[in-house]
């Protein structure tokens, strides 16, 4: 058994961030600025967006979009139980209702069979949520959009770098929110980027900082002038360029922790498919997963014990695991304002019970991928039916 704890999912900061931090805490500008500036001019480069609002999160993101595109009071938002609640809780922000249709078994992305018998003529948006970074099958998705005259904002958030038949996510729906949230795969500690068409992000951006014409940047620099206007009673959602330098310099390491993520997600599933007692994740063939998580599921009826007490038993070995998600409509506030009951949505609430994200990121060793695979096999091997 392993000596040290070994955490879910620690961050991968080298002194190249630590440094780009120092080098803008010593600059005269340490909010949103020149920083931010080029850290969405990059980002949006490398997703091939036609453009990109840094903003203090993802869930900002997601808000702004729905009020970008003019989902409000009286609207639905068809999205998918299988979230972080930040993703339904933005559709109430805009005082909408959010409309949850089951997920598919094998992706646990929301399943598109199912969308358009949800649809009523209330609905105004689809928010698929691209569960563990492997895209939803967006082609169906879009088309029941284009027939219904439905816009779609992605929640992204464990996206970046995955694509779909050839469409890098960011590209696809009308308005795309990313996550640098500190376990993300791209960590700004806390930050987050909406990308889409640059008409749709200037309204973004506005209401992005209090709703003002312009920003400080452009007021207190050369040539700027102190005046503004409020032309919308905005929010307080802008990236500071300390978060930018830190996102600058984790985006040229993209490519690399993406590698790597790949590469502990193949020996995991290498290993773990041998035994009767997981189903590993599957990848589908028409696109690029970004692994943001490993999600191994139990075989319930191999096992003596259930999924709560093999993640004690794996914390017992020092290895630390995560589950994604508890489902939105198991959730007192959900569950009570819609009066849901756990087996409205079957394949959520079934796979709820079987879920186990284990350790995957890029600062993982080689042995620490075989500690976790050892303690996996070592719990399911001495607890097996
Ligand atoms: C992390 C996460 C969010 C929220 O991201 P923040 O940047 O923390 O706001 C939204 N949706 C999903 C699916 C997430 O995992």
């Amino acid at each position: 058994m392993r000596a040290r704890f070994l955490s879910f999912s620690p961050p991968a900061i080298f002194e190249e961030e630590i440094e780009a931090v120092a080098d803008t805490l010593r600059s005269e500008w340490i909010t949103t600025g020149p920083k931010v500036e080029e850290f969405e001019r990059a980002f949006s480069a490398f997703v091939g967006a036609r453009g990109g609002l840094a903003l203090n999160s993802c869930t900002a993101g997601l808000h702004l979009a729905l009020l970008t595109l003019g989902v409000g009071p009286g609207d639905e938002v068809i999205t998918t139980p299988m979230t972080f609640c930040a993703s339904v809780n933005v559709i109430e922000h805009v005082g909408a209702r959010p409309v949850l249709v089951d997920v598919e078994p094998d992706t646990l992305n929301i399943d598109p069979s199912r969308v358009e018998k949800a649809i009523t003529p209330r609905t105004k948006c689809l928010m698929p949520v691209h569960f563990s970074g492997q895209p939803c099958d967006m082609d169906p998705l879009l088309l029941l959009a284009g027939k219904h005259g439905l816009k779609v904002v992605e929640d992204a958030a464990h996206a970046v770098a995955a694509s779909y038949r050839g469409r890098m996510v960011g590209t696809i729906g009308d308005l795309t929110a990313f996550s640098f949230y500190a376990t993300k795969n791209l960590t700004t500690a806390e930050g987050g980027m909406l990308t889409g068409e640059p008409k749709l992000l200037e309204h973004a951006r506005v209401l992005s900082l209090h709703g003002m014409s312009k920003d400080a940047w452009r007021r207190y620099g050369r040539g700027g002038s102190w005046f503004y206007e409020v032309i919308a009673p905005g929010f307080k959602y802008n990236m500071t360029d300390i978060q930018a330098s830190i996102g600058l310099q984790q985006l040229r390491r993209l490519d690399g922790f993406q590698r790597r993520r790949r590469e502990i997600a193949a020996a995991y599933s290498q290993e773990f498919s041998k035994h009767p007692y997981f189903q590993t994740p599957t990848e589908r063939p028409d696109v690029v997963s970004s692994w943001h998580l490993y999600v191994l599921r139990l075989n319930r009826k191999t096992l003596r014990i259930g999924r709560d007490t093999f993640i004690e038993e794996l914390a017992a070995l020092n290895i630390g695991a995560s589950v994604h998600f508890i489902p939105i409509h198991l959730h007192p506030y959900y569950r009570t304002k819609y009066a849901y009951g756990p087996d409205d949505f079957p394949v959520a609430f079934a796979n709820y019970h079987r879920t186990i994200s284990l350790p995957l990121h890029p600062k993982l060793t080689d042995s620490d991928v075989q500690d976790v695979i050892d303690a996996v096999l070592r719990v399911a091997g001495s607890n097996r039916a």
